[in-house]
């Protein structure tokens, strides 16, 4: 049986969108998809397919074309993203990392509010950036989550940026660093250091991995999502010039603030992983997934249901994923905000729920290490843990906006 596209009905799609999401798909049915038990067991960074990525051109895929990037737009991105993250959880959501660099420094920043001046030296920074990615292959991580409430929106970095004669002297701590160790450049989001700098104050800055003063620690042991590498990352004193910057200073606040759907690029691969799961189903049930004797368990009534119930959440999660895609823009309204939420929200607890009824539904067999459903089972979980919308804080905004117009208080309530 032929799997599902991604985007459920490819004619709907560009002539780029299906040229890319097919390159995925062979790229992940062909190399991605054996190469993920080693990873997810050894909590490797998957190099290899990076290699396989750079030459596929996918490196640069949202790098715009008058920099010699392919200009994806961010549907054509997550899309293509979802179609990594059913082969290979791993490889799709570090994919991310690396590619909202050239989002937040591209099309984003282009849609805010700059001065001339700022705009020029915006265009003259990202330059810099844009021509490792295109011409050098480098690749580009993205630490801000330092353990507090930063990361979740909430307070000013605690990493600091001091402004020096040529540039800035980084001093600080991340966790959870996605390709740590493997990157060649980590876009570190952090406070400018000045008195009484706040949230409006934050930098992005492209630290390079080799730099002074930048080390690596602590081990990757976690159930799931194993070779993204997540380790610390300490900053100690290290200097980086003035071109390091990939917004200009105070600009990633208004950014967070206007585009927030540039924090929803993480949730494709969990779309993935979502149609994965159900594709092994499927697979599974007619007795078609090799490795495995070719046992039929499709007649059975409560099989039916629960593939029909498990087609029913992936087709709920597309349709918004989908929504949300061609949402995607600067200042978008209110109710765009709130299928936002809801969309972030629906896709990384779906995409386990999925998971959990694949292992429920297929039995016991499935559930075993020589198959892939269990790693998808594992990966899954870990979506709605990651900042900033975590499934706790994607409720937290959605249920506070539903009730309140901006601004509105409430009187205090006596006891
Ligand atoms: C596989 C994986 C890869 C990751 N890769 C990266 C990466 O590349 N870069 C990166 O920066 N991070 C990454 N993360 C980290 C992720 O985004 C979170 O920062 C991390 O999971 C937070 O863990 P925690 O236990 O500190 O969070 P929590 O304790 O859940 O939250 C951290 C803080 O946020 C605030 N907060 C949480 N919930 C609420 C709430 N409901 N209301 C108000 N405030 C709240 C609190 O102040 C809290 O102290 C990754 C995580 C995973 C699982």
């Amino acid at each position: 049986m032929t799997p599902s596209h991604i985007a459920g009905n490819p004619a709907k799609l560009t002539a780029q969108q299906r040229e890319l999401i097919e390159i995925a798909a062979t790229l992940g049915r062909e190399k991605f998809a054996s190469r993920a038990a080693q990873i997810d067991r050894d909590a490797v960074f998957p190099f290899e397919n990076y290699a396989d990525m750079r030459d596929a051109g996918l490196l640069k895929i949202c790098v715009p074309q008058a920099y010699g990037g392919l200009g994806a737009d961010f549907p054509t991105y997550v899309m293509v993203a979802a179609e990594i993250g059913r082969h290979c959880g791993a490889t799709a959501l570090t994919w991310n990392m690396h590619v909202c660099s050239a989002m937040w420094a591209g099309f984003i920043a282009d849609a805010l509010d700059m001065t001339p001046e700022q705009r020029a030296d915006h265009e003259r920074c990202r330059a810099v950036h844009f021509k490792r990615v295109v011409e050098e292959g480098k690749v580009y991580a993205q630490p801000f989550s330092e353990g507090g409430s930063a990361a979740a929106g909430k307070a000013p970095w605690g990493t600091l940026a001091k402004k020096v004669d040529g540039g800035y002297l980084v001093t600080g701590r991340k966790i959870f660093a996605s390709l740590s160790g493997a990157a060649d450049y980590y876009g570190v989001l952090c406070t400018l250091d000045k008195p009484g700098a706040g949230m409006r104050d934050s930098m992005y800055l492209a630290v390079p991995a080799d730099a002074e003063g930048v080390s690596v620690s602590g081990p990757w042991d976690p159930l799931g999502m194993r070779g993204t590498v997540s380790r610390n990352l300490e900053f100690k004193d290290v200097f980086v010039a003035d071109d390091a910057r990939m917004m200009p200073e105070g600009l990633y606040f208004q950014a967070a603030s206007r585009f927030p759907h540039m924090f929803a690029t993480l949730s494709p691969t969990y779309m993935g992983l979502a149609q994965a799961a159900y594709d092994f189903t499927v697979q599974y049930l007619r007795g078609e997934m090799p490795g495995t004797p070719p046992v039929k368990r499709r007649m059975y009534p409560t099989k039916q249901v629960a593939t029909a119930e498990m087609r029913i959440k992936l087709e709920q999660t597309r349709a918004l994923f989908l929504q949300n895609a061609r949402d995607a823009q600067v200042d978008p309204d209110r109710d765009t905000r709130m299928r936002l939420y809801a969309a972030h929200y629906t896709i990384m607890e779906n995409a386990n729920d999925i998971a959990r009824l694949a292992i429920r539904t297929c039995g016991g067999q499935s559930m075993l290490k020589s198959l892939h459903l269990e790693r998808i089972y594992r990966d899954s979980r870990c979506g709605s843990l990651m900042l900033p919308w975590t499934a706790e804080l994607c409720v937290d905004r959605l249920g506070r906006e539903c009730l309140y117009e901006p601004g509105e208080r409430d009187e205090a309530i006596d006891a």
